[in-house]
């Protein structure tokens, strides 16, 4: 039985749950029975996650970028529990409430000037296929099918939909276990690594003929503005986000970006976009839309793109998910807006970054670790060789925090509301990872 008041649990009843949960329940990435156990999570609150046996983890993922007020904030369990008084669902199709609307008109203020129109989405991965549809029905609307492919960067990750899969890294993305089945997009190499690196003319030259090249057949571009997430944790300099831009308005393509992970300050600009200063045709939001609380996100366009797919054959965007801007998501992704925007959210992330800077200092210099990084509230640690993850996370779990290695990284996106203190410690459990790795 589960004490609700310590949050704890018999040690026998979280065994039974834990090895039904290897049996049968699927988790991200992993196989099927689980080889190894998932962390029996009963409460999260404030930064922390309570684990059955009462362990308190500092949680340096904010739960996948989602989470950056933290958990049971009660501002945002206010605004769930405000709308479940009025209603939990209800169609869109035909129907529309106060909800969405809030929340479409705080996206259409927050956004790039020239985004204007909202599609809600029930997740990150659908907003990008909407993002892509939007695009390929942009082009069929004026008579060009032949239109129908995305220029994008080797190293991005948009999620995990067959439409999105055919964007993501070719070898991250596992291209070759569905060769046969993806979309063939055109692939530039990555970006120099390095926020502050000058500008590679030859990589510059590289990108504007591969878009010359396929200048027939190009749809548009879709990047992550500044850093790629989860297909690597690099961060690039804005000037290359500034030449796709030019290259798509070169071109008379919409420049899409997938802000999902980027977007509400992760980087330390509001979007990641912002640091080119430049606004896309096309914007994908996601992860810290809702503060983390629900499924959500949304694709945003420009009215341009919007009239001109309007204009076309069917006179509509083929596309309507049965929980789309639902409301209990809506009112807590504009609760969780407002939020952000009545605290000093810059100075939060900044502050990150100071304490992050500081402490991993000299951590790229330890053996077995490749490179050590920082921007805004993003952390992270290369090492030289994949990581035992299992290892990893027992060291971190020892200095109490959450954090979940893939491949050569070790990463922290801590909430914005940690203490000093509490970055602190998830900082410290990262250079920890990095002294351990020349072990
Ligand atoms: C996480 C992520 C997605 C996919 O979002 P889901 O909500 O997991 O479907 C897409 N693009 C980027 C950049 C992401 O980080």
């Amino acid at each position: 039985m589960i004490d609700l008041k310590l949050g704890r649990m018999s040690p026998a009843e979280s065994e039974r749950l834990r090895a039904f949960d290897g049996e049968h329940v699927w988790h991200p990435y992993a196989p099927m029975p689980a080889t190894s156990p998932a962390e029996l999570v009963v409460e999260a609150s404030g930064v922390r996650l309570t684990l059955a046996d009462g362990t308190e983890l500092i949680d340096g993922m904010s739960s996948w970028w989602a989470a950056i007020h933290g958990y049971r904030n009660p501002v945002l369990d206010a605004a769930v529990t405000a709308q479940l008084g009025k209603m939990a669902h209800v169609m869109f199709g035909g129907l529309t409430h106060p909800a969405a609307i809030g929340l479409a008109e705080r996206l259409v203020a927050l956004t790039p000037e020239p985004l204007t129109k909202v599609f809600f989405a029930d997740s990150g991965s659908v907003a990008v296929e909407v993002a892509i549809k939007m695009a390929l029905q942009y082009w069929r609307a004026q008579g060009r099918p032949e239109r129908h492919r995305l220029l994008t960067l080797r190293g991005g990750y948009h999620g995990d939909t067959f439409g999105d899969m055919a964007v993501c890294d070719p070898v991250n993305g596992m291209h070759q276990l569905f060769s046969d089945v993806l979309a063939r997009h055109v692939f530039a190499p990555s970006p120099p690594l390095g926020y502050l690196a000058e500008p590679d003319e030859a990589y510059l030259k590289e990108l504007s003929a591969l878009a010359d090249a396929h200048a027939h057949e190009l749809a548009g571009i879709i990047v992550e503005p500044v850093v790629q997430g989860a297909g690597g944790m690099r961060f690039y300099a804005p000037e290359y986000l500034r030449a796709l831009r030019d290259l798509a308005d070169e071109h008379g393509v919409p420049l899409i970006l997938d802000e999902i992970a980027t977007g509400f300050g992760r980087t330390g600009e509001l979007w990641g976009c912002d640091h080119a200063e430049l606004a896309p045709d096309i914007m994908c939001v996601g992860k810290a839309l809702t503060g983390g609380y629900m499924t959500m996100a949304a694709t945003l366009c420009t009215e341009r793109v919007a009239t001109t797919l309007t204009s076309g054959e069917g006179g509509a965007l083929m596309h309507g998910p049965t929980f789309m801007a639902n409301p209990l998501a809506a009112s807590v992704a504009s609760a969780s807006i407002d939020l952000l925007l009545s605290r000093d959210w810059r100075a939060e992330v900044d502050a990150i970054e100071a304490i992050l800077t500081a402490r991993l200092e000299g951590a790229a210099d330890l053996p077995g670790v490749a490179d050590a990084r920082v921007l805004g509230a993003i952390g992270v640690i290369e090492a030289e060789e994949p990581v035992d993850t299992r290892a990893v996370q027992e060291l971190v779990m020892d200095h109490g925090v959450w954090l979940r290695p893939f491949g050569k990284l070790v990463y922290a996106m801590p909430p914005y509301v940690c203490t000093e203190d509490e970055t602190g410690h998830i900082a410290d459990a990262l250079y920890a990872v990095a002294e351990s790795l020349g072990a």
